[in-house]
């Protein structure tokens, strides 16, 4: 199977009825993306900017950045690349930022939150991402962590403000969806973002209150948890209903049985480690959509994260 896998990694992941879900990495240095296209991905589905100044020890400029963003998107020749605006804060915390200390971080000031108090950080990068675009860069942007409309309005308008600066063209705008507050909005955020992308990781760990790092109760923080997976059909339907394509990029992209249950539930897009795409390609091109949707109807239905995992021996090898 793994052979098969690896030799028809180049193929898209079209399940036996014809529905193709988009296949993406998260890759976040230029360096990377020759690997990730071997792999087979189709594009990159999160960028993680917060590794230009975790990686060095000051605040990288706006010049370097551009030089950044333009090289990755060089490097994906023009396909598809999501860069996720800073998000810093939380497990993700920057020295030469010199940010206040906070009891709980992963409930304070990260993300959307920072970037909105912090427009040294916010514009710089915003500035990069438009000249990139202006000079062809194929990029969509996405802010993380955001929890309420407002931010929302916020970020767009800066962001356009920013790009009549430059003269530069319209690139997508899209939003994380990592909190319930935002998945049960979905609906309300739709008219205003062009995309949604849901980071799973911290999804889980805000609708089950379980630090996503934390040693013990790791088997517990399980993303396929029925409430998590009510959350992610939440922020389907919701997006529907303005036609806005919802994307994950959590890592439960990554895993075969969680990326087939998701493409039951309507996602239309998974983006993952680079080393997990063919696998991932290989169990969606084997599987009938058709039977996926009314697995996930049963997967929404069930009462813990364990009985969800059972209903994949229902999948067949
Ligand atoms: C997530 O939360 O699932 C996600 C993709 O973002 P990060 O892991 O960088 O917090
Ligand atoms: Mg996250």
């Amino acid at each position: 199977l793994r052979a098969r896998a690896a030799e028809e990694r180049g193929l898209p992941a079209r399940t036996t009825d014809g529905h193709t879900v988009e296949i993406g990495a998260n890759v976040n240095r230029p360096d990377q993306v020759p690997l990730a296209l071997d792999q087979g991905a189709e594009g990159v589905g999160l960028m993680r900017t917060e590794f230009l100044f975790l990686e060095r020890d000051r605040t990288p400029d706006e010049d370097e950045q551009y030089a950044f963003y333009r090289d990755m998107a060089a490097a994906l020749d023009g396909r598809p690349l999501i860069v996720r605006a800073l998000d810093i804060g939380g497990d993700k915390q920057v020295a030469h930022l010199h940010l206040p200390h906070e009891e709980n971080p992963f409930l304070g000031v990260r993300g959307a939150r920072l970037l909105l108090r912090r427009p040294d950080l916010l514009e710089p990068q915003l500035r990069a991402l438009y000249r990139a675009a202006r000079e062809g860069a194929k990029l969509s942007i996405m802010f993380p962590m955001i929890t309420s409309l407002g931010e929302v309005l916020e970020l767009r308008r800066i962001a356009d403000s920013i790009r009549a600066d430059l003269d530069a063209p319209q690139v997508p705008l899209g939003i994380m969806v990592e909190v319930p507050s935002t998945a049960v909005q979905a609906d309300v955020f739709a008219p205003h973002v062009d995309f949604f992308s849901i980071g799973t990781n911290d999804l889980t760990q805000y609708g089950l209150a379980i630090d996503r790092q934390h040693p013990d109760l790791a088997a517990e923080a399980d993303s396929l948890h029925p409430a998590v997976l009510r959350l992610i059909r939440m922020t389907v339907e919701g997006a529907a209903r303005a036609g806005r394509w919802v994307g994950v990029c959590g890592g439960i992209a990554g895993d075969p049985f969680g990326a087939a249950l998701l493409a039951g539930l309507g996602v239309r897009e998974l983006s993952m480690t680079p080393r997990d795409i063919p696998a991932v390609k290989a169990r969606l091109r084997g599987l009938d959509h058709g039977a996926l949707k009314a697995l996930a109807e049963e997967a929404l239905a069930a009462g813990t994260a364990a009985d969800v995992r059972a209903l994949e021996a229902r999948l067949g090898a």
